[in-house]
């Protein structure tokens, strides 16, 4: 511990990148600390095609944002990569406590972000990483010539399913009801994609294998049925991608924050139940989670530490 930050940013995905430019375009001296890769969720999306202005064909979520990292170092943003464990935050200066260091700042920006839910099915453990996968992006090319089934109907699964096009042999999307939750657009792209089937009011109910993903059991919802789904033995396997929603990372501030459904209760402009403390995108308790409200988000929190700084 050496130096003591305006403002600590946990968290380096769009909204915690996005305080960072507007905190270091303050002046505000200013640490991002970020525990794995940059991005968030974003670094698993394949496709951008809604953030304002992204016109550039081929971007991808990671993209995006090693632009936007590009962009908040060259206002003097400092980084570390560190996991934090403890934080303390009540007082005028907080301890972020890292299993490298720890850091002190006189506010926090939490950008901590969601991570994908777990499918709930039985087996699931054993096949992760052996054909279960929550990220497309990282592992679709995997896959190349196999067929794939998606679970979920909203616009993470809808969107993915298409990206997965690009490798699979065939893809399947197994929802729990008769009809997407994914926005009309993204649904209209798949009715069309000639790879893209749908297993309607289904749920995964066990996944298994010996050594890779080889079997599933599918549940009709409706009628109750279990269906057995095979690898074809000339494959030997087939991929499973698990996009049915995201938890929020709040566990580090249940004691201290107030939180509703696991999320981070903010006002309009981020701040939390602790003085100089705010939180910013998808671990907060909003309606809608997307790049451009985490980055709005950032840039509203940034400028309310920067006020509460200069009092
Ligand atoms: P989501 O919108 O919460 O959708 C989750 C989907 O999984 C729903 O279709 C839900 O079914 C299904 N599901 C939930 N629990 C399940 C369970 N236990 N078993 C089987 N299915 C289950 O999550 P998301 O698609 O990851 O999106 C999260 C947020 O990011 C949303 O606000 C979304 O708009 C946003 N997002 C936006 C974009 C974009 O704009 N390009 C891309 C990706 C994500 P039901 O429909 O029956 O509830």
């Amino acid at each position: 511990m050496s130096k003591q930050y305006d403002v600590i940013i946990l968290g380096a995905g769009p909204g915690g990148l996005s305080a960072g430019i507007y905190a270091g375009r303050n002046r505000l001296s200013t640490l991002i600390i970020e525990m794995g890769q940059d991005g968030g969720q974003i670094a698993l999306t394949a496709d951008i095609e809604n953030y304002p202005g992204q016109m550039v064909e081929g971007e991808s979520g990671i993209s995006l944002v090693a632009r936007m990292a590009k962009q908040a170092e060259n206002f003097g943003v400092e980084r570390v990569q560190d996991a934090v464990d403890k934080v303390e935050l009540e007082g005028e200066i907080k301890r972020l406590h890292g299993k490298k260091d720890t850091y002190e700042g006189k506010t926090v920006i939490i950008a901590t972000g969601a991570f994908p839910k777990p499918i709930g099915c039985k087996g699931e453990a054993s096949v992760l990483g052996k054909g279960l996968s929550f990220c497309a992006t990282c592992d679709g090319a995997f896959f190349t010539g196999l067929p794939v089934y998606v679970v979920g109907g909203g616009d993470s699964a809808v969107e993915e399913a298409i990206f997965l096009t690009k490798f699979a042999r065939k893809v399947t999307i197994i929802h729990r009801r008769d009809e997407l939750r994914a926005a009309k657009a993204i649904q209209e792209k798949a009715f069309a994609n000639d790879k893209i089937d749908f297993l309607w009011d289904s749920v995964v109910d066990e996944l298994g294998g010996d050594d890779v993903l080889s079997f599933m059991k599918v549940k009709n919802v409706k009628t109750g049925e279990i269906t057995e789904i095979q690898a074809d033995p000339k494959d030997g396997m087939f991929g499973v991608f698990g996009f049915i929603g995201f938890s929020p990372r709040t566990s580090l501030f249940e004691d201290m924050l107030t939180l509703e459904n696991g999320y981070i209760v903010t006002d309009e402009n981020m701040h939390t139940n602790i003085e100089g403390v705010y939180a910013i995108g998808d671990v907060r308790k909003k309606k809608l989670r997307q790049v451009v409200t985490a980055a709005a988000d950032g840039a509203i929190a940034a400028m309310e530490a920067n006020e509460y700084l200069s009092k």
